[in-house]
């Protein structure tokens, strides 16, 4: 049955995120034959962002621009992001179970008076059925859900769903689209940033996460130079942020960020349940600890018994010399 998806990209200081492709890949598992349209609502043109779009898959891009989207907002972007669902009348939205994912996509499903599954880490399609599968009770349990009824709405997490290559032959149509956006209610000020520059912390293949006891804010630092080596972002535990270490903008766990990546290095870190909910379904583990009793080692792939401040300066030597 052919179908017509809606994919709301997300943009970081200009560029694209990565959910935003891995949101075409899940919407062309949705509908192999049908159209998948991708959507770039903000206050900067982006035609160039369009294209992008169409190399990932998506067979149309719509942008929307207005100076009210200048910064996130989900009273204007739900404006915008609206009046296209409406032109269009799709069968199916997907977005990034991403910060704004999880404000936007409620509020659009409320609207639209139709269903949402949130954070799904697969989809099936079987029989006549589309399935989507998402994580529950902190990652330790999975299940299958499907939409009986109205729009199939669905947000990703981010690194789960692997993105198409990048197809620079693949052509499609790049539209824009004005929209008359109300007043809004709310509007930013200023944004203060807290996270560290480089790779988003969400969207990292490598994670290196530091605990309590990396002992200090300086105690980081090796960590950052391990996570430079390895391309990757730093995170920590809640113990480490509560210590003062790091900023809370790099907690990872039930009350922090959700991550899965396809490398995460504990490092430091006892492997609390709470600090589990936020990384235990990374696709390798490898924890660090002095203590071979500790709990991470009950869900690492690999474990160094051994204390941090050793280990770490060897495994950095080691990998510099086969970094390409
Ligand atoms: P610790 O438990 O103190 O562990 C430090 C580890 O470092 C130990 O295993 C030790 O053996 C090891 N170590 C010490 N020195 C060295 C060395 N030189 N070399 C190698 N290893 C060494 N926690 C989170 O992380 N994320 C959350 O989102 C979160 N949410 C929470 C929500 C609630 C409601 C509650 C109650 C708690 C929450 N916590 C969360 C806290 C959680 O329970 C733990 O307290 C926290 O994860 C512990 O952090 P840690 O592992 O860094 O510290």
């Amino acid at each position: 049955m052919s179908k017509k998806m809606i994919v709301i990209a997300e943009t970081k200081d200009g560029e694209l995120r990565n959910v935003s492709f891995e949101s075409i890949a899940a919407a062309k598992k949705i509908t192999p034959d049908g159209e998948v349209v991708g959507l770039i609502c903000g206050a900067e043109d982006a035609s160039n962002l369009g294209q992008e779009l169409i190399y990932y898959g998506a067979d149309r891009v719509i942008t929307v621009t207005n100076e009210k989207m200048k910064s996130y907002t989900s009273e204007g972007y739900g404006q915008a992001i609206l009046s296209v669902v409406e032109e269009e009348s799709p069968d199916g939205i997907v977005m990034g179970h991403t910060s704004i994912g999880k404000d936007l996509s409620p509020k659009l499903a409320s609207k639209l008076d139709t269903g949402l599954i949130s954070d799904a880490v697969d989809v099936e399609v079987i029989g006549d059925q589309i399935v989507f599968t998402r994580p529950i009770y902190s990652g330790k349990a999975f299940e299958k859900k499907i939409i009986t009824d109205g729009i199939t709405f669905v947000t990703i997490r981010p690194n789960n769903i692997t993105a198409l290559e990048k197809d620079e032959s693949r052509t499609g149509n790049v539209s824009s689209k004005d929209v008359d956006i109300k007043d809004l209610r709310t509007i930013v000020k200023e944004v203060v940033r807290k996270a560290s520059e480089g790779v988003d912390l969400s969207e990292a293949k490598v994670v290196v996460a530091g605990g309590r006891g990396v002992k200090s804010a300086d105690g980081f630092k090796p960590l950052y130079e391990l996570a430079d080596v390895l391309g990757g972002a730093v995170g920590a535990s809640r113990g480490a942020c509560d210590a003062d270490y790091c900023d809370y903008s790099l907690q990872i766990g039930q009350t922090g960020k959700v991550v899965t990546p396809d490398l995460y290095i504990a490092v430091g870190i006892s492997g609390a349940i709470q600090h589990l909910a936020g990384m235990s379904n990374s696709k390798v583990i490898v924890a660090i600890n002095k203590d071979p009793e500790a709990n991470i080692f009950n869900i690492a792939d690999y474990g160094i018994v051994g204390d941090l401040f050793e280990v770490i300066p060897m495994l950095i030597e080691e990998l510099k010399k086969v970094a390409v």
